[in-house]
């Protein structure tokens, strides 16, 4: 969506591809209607982000070859050319019209009483009642279409499945059909998006984490609460050693916090007012409700504050690879991206007003170095300023702040979008996005000002003047979620990670048992020297050792047989296919070490 915002320079919801997505969930109506003529119930059709939809009540389930045939209509009505037309009607004519079509009814009640939109979405103003109609379609909509269904591109739409969907997301009303489809401007344009869905699918870190036998989640434990495996656990504990010692060269102190405290402290930090419905159900312990931490905020803030702080210790910069809990819908939950437990990455920085621009350049330079260190290249960065409705503290406070993250990100010399007035209310904050080597954003990184945690815990430090003093307080987590930044990397590498992290980085390929003893005994080598080395002593053959290596995305495979075992050598296989040639077992350690070392 952000690109074609670029491209054409103009919003999405007012571009011509939003015009054309938007006349073929219509288009796409009408041929659903006629495959079911009288029984057919039409809810809403919306284009969204990448295409469309259109949700449905029809008398049976809908198969692949339903879609099919579908598709086939849709391609005939819009070869009619077909003008879309728009009429203002009012309630009373609106309701005749639908009459026997109940989703519509409920729509056009809420239209008529103000507050939501012919998509049943909040609205704020009271809208106009409109239809658009096509061939003899009419919808109730508000718009915007295409001039007549010709300038819909026959060979530029797909549609792609059906999913169950609730009528108005409410799992107490009916469940409808969902169509999902895509349009596009033409058909190069559509097949690149459908390679990007297929690529997508292949690399979905659910599929890969079985595959690489990486995690789990097991219906014992409970739902999203993630069970990371041994190779997974390796993956996980490379990535964490390398950024600790990041963090130990630049100057954080490590802490470690409990996982539960009582009520009170979140009293006191606010969360039990404004993030209750973000944790959990208190637990009681002898007569004091405790509960399950969301945040480790306040608990370095009790590090913080168990003595008296002098000008001279700042800035502090307290980090922890914290876990913490927090309620999501089990609706939401979505493999390592959207889990209930997570182990946070996270670092609160504490600084004089005089460290606050220099300590802002240090927390964004070090997130970029770490997250480029990962293999990350491309970088979007948003700022979100004072909502001034809603922020704490007054104007003063918040613009030095904000203009030292402005000026941070342009130092920084990465993209960045300001977000007028989308801060939360107790500080400014700079969000990072990372662009995936499939072209998708995932938000990672957070740097988060705090004029809150330090009034309500009435933090201080001791100044120059002998007087004490309010320190600025940052919350950053550059990772965001160590789970939810392996399933991005998971993603983002299909599984075949660089050399570094690779759980596995070497395997021995006997071609005989014969070779067995001498595949060990490399083998016993390259672990002394630092590889992750396993040996393949499976009964297999060697096509299909070398076949299942491949599948487990191992960066070098050391086929050895009679020639090898003569020359006392190894013959490492890429997995890109590439053979390195006949090398002593000594060249291959330099070569793998090179390699190993080569991102630090
Ligand atoms: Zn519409
Ligand atoms: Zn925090």
């Amino acid at each position: 969506m952000a690109k074609e915002k670029e491209q054409e320079n103009v919003p999405y919801e007012e571009s011509q591809l939003y015009r054309i997505r938007h006349s073929a969930s219509h288009v796409m109506a009408q041929a659903v209607m006629e495959m079911f003529p009288g029984e057919a119930k039409i809810a809403i059709g919306p284009p969204i982000e990448n295409g469309f939809y259109y949700d449905f009540d029809l008398p049976r389930n809908l198969t692949p070859e339903d879609l099919e045939a579908i598709e086939k209509r849709m391609r005939q009505i819009i070869a009619g050319k077909h003008p879309f037309e728009m009429k203002v009607v009012n309630a009373e004519e609106a309701k005749t019209l639908f009459a026997d079509q109940p989703y519509k009814i409920e729509l056009i009640e809420g239209l008529e009483q103000g507050g939501v939109d012919e998509y049943g979405e909040p609205l704020d103003e009271q809208p106009e009642i409109s239809f658009y109609s096509h061939a003899d379609f009419t919808d109730l909509c508000r718009g915007p279409h295409v001039e007549h269904t010709g300038q819909i591109n026959p060979s530029a739409i797909k549609l792609l499945n059906v999913a169950g969907a609730y009528w108005r997301g409410d799992e107490n009303r009916p469940q409808l059909q969902r169509i999902y489809g895509t349009a596009w401007k033409n058909k190069e344009e559509l097949d690149a998006y459908l390679w990007k869905l297929e690529e997508a699918k292949k690399r979905d870190h659910r599929k890969l984490g079985k595959e690489l036998e990486l995690f789990s989640i097991s219906d014992e434990i409970g739902a999203g609460l993630i069970l990371w495996h041994p190779k997974g656990g390796l993956l996980r504990k490379t990535a964490e050693d390398f950024v600790r010692a990041q963090h130990e060269k630049a100057g954080y102190d490590f802490v470690y916090t409990p996982h539960i405290g009582k009520a009170n402290l979140w009293e006191t930090s606010g969360h039990l007012d404004w993030y209750k419905d973000g944790m959990y159900a208190p637990i009681e312990i002898e007569g004091q409700e405790y509960y399950l931490k969301p945040m480790n905020c306040p608990f370095h803030i009790q590090i913080f504050n168990s003595k008296t702080r002098s000008y001279r210790e700042l800035p502090l910069r307290f980090a922890e690879w914290g876990t913490v809990y927090r309620y999501e819908r089990s609706g939401v939950l979505h493999g390592l991206l959207r889990v209930r437990g997570f182990t946070q990455d996270d670092a609160h920085h504490f600084c004089r007003r005089d460290q606050m621009p220099g300590e802002i350049d240090f927390v964004l330079d070090f997130s970029l170095s770490v997250l480029r260190a990962f293999g990350f290249e491309s970088f979007q960065a948003y700022l979100s300023t004072r909502n001034p409705e809603k922020f704490a503290g007054s104007i003063e406070d918040w613009d030095a702040p904000t203009e030292a993250l402005r000026q941070a990100l342009d130092r920084a010399d990465i993209p960045y979008k300001i977000d007028e007035g989308e801060a939360v209310f107790y500080g400014p904050k700079i969000d990072i996005k990372i662009t995936d080597a499939l072209g998708r954003e995932w938000q990672l990184s957070t740097i988060q000002f705090d004029f809150i945690l330090p009034e309500r815990f009435d933090i201080s430090y001791i100044g120059e003047d002998g007087q004490p003093h309010r320190p600025y307080m940052v919350h950053r987590a550059l990772m965001g979620s160590m789970e939810r930044f392996l399933g991005v990397l998971i993603e983002h590498y299909a599984g075949a990670f660089p050399v570094w992290l690779a759980p596995v980085q070497a395997v021995l390929i006997p071609i005989t048992d014969n070779h067995l003893d001498y595949a060990f005994e490399v083998a016993k080598k390259l672990k002394a020297a630092g590889i992750r080395t396993e040996v393949d002593d499976s009964p297999n053959r060697m096509n299909a050792k070398i076949r299942n290596a491949q599948g487990q995305k191992i960066p070098y495979m050391l086929v050895v047989g009679d020639k090898e075992v003569e020359a006392g050598q190894v013959a490492p296989r890429l997995r890109s296919g590439e053979n390195l040639g006949g090398m002593t077992v000594d060249d291959f350690i330099d070569h793998a070490r090179k390699e190993i070392e080569q991102h630090q």
